[in-house]
């Protein structure tokens, strides 16, 4: 049996052989264009494997999904964000395989919970905050897709005190206050003049007021929003990843003491927010375990 992995986000599409232990094997990274995102997908996975070879395929990709259909609508990739059927032009490319696909936030919490910083934590939400902010559920071990398979859309909950316009089209929501450009967007209008999260994280584990407080801002609606996503769904565990959540203590102990202030019922005693252990491979490594 050959198993293929591959994760396609905004900025790159991974891909990989899913090795005997279930682990992506010798990953391959692409940047995503801005055109032809199809052709340059197909030419990654050709590339990896014969394809008359492969037997089945773990899909991850940027949100929105449709896994009824198999079509998804990234808002990240300008080219698919109206509809791409990613599982039809799969089969094409592969006719003997079977094909898995998952939101890309969904497979980062599998991928975790199987090889990462949440084995044997059966119920977990893992987040990842970068560019925006993605997440996903594992509950009883096995990934909650939700009716369309885009359950875990952490990024789009409300929180207090903003009024931003989202990319979702919505307002206020998390992403808006605590991804690192919605980060430096605040800074900036603070008179910080640098331009990127990495800038501010640095800038503020040096002491500049400015870049702290932008991290406390976006710590503290990061903690409003994981406590209430635990209440709702009770898990033990969450785990935060992406290059935004690589800020350290200005970031995470905003996080901590916010969820401590709002997280108080007591079945969420002992609630573990812990960092993501597999970096940037954790979606990868979660679409390879949807082949198992
Ligand atoms: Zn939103």
């Amino acid at each position: 049996m050959t198993a293929l992995a591959l994760d396609i986000g905004g900025t790159k599409m991974t891909a990989a052989l899913v090795g005997d232990d279930g682990r992506p094997e010798n990953p391959v990274t692409v940047p995503t264009p801005e055109s032809d995102v199809w052709n340059a997908c197909a030419e990654l996975l050709r590339n990896t494997a014969e394809p008359a070879a492969v037997t089945r395929i773990g899909v991850a990709c940027s949100g929105p999904v449709d896994l009824e259909t198999g079509s998804v609508a990234p808002i990240n990739i300008d080219e698919w964000k109206n509809g791409f059927g990613l599982r039809d032009h799969l089969a094409e490319l592969f006719p003997e395989a079977d094909i898995r696909l998952a939101m890309d936030g969904s497979a980062a919490a599998l991928g975790e919970h199987r090889f990462g910083a949440a084995v044997g934590v059966p119920d977990v939400l893992s987040l990842v905050v970068s560019t925006g902010i993605g997440g996903g559920l594992v509950l009883g071990g096995q990934i909650v897709a939700g009716a369309s398979g885009n359950a875990g859309h952490i990024g789009h909950i409300v929180v207090p005190g903003s009024t931003t316009p989202c990319a979702c089209g919505g307002i206020g929501c998390v992403e808006t206050v605590s991804s690192g450009p919605s980060a430096v967007r605040w800074a900036r209008e603070l008179g910080w003049t640098g331009s990127t999260g990495t800038e501010l994280a640095a800038d503020a584990a040096a002491g500049e007021p400015v870049a702290i407080t932008s991290l406390q801002r976006a710590g503290v609606a990061l903690g409003q929003a994981i406590a209430s996503a635990v209440a709702l769904v009770d898990v033990r565990m969450v785990v935060i990843g992406g290059g935004f959540a690589q800020a350290g203590p200005p970031l995470w102990n905003p996080i901590q003491e916010s969820i401590a202030l709002h997280a108080r019922l007591k079945f969420l005693d002992g609630l573990q927010v812990v960092p993501a252990a597999l970096g940037g491979l954790g979606t990868l490594a979660g679409a390879a375990a949807l082949t198992a």
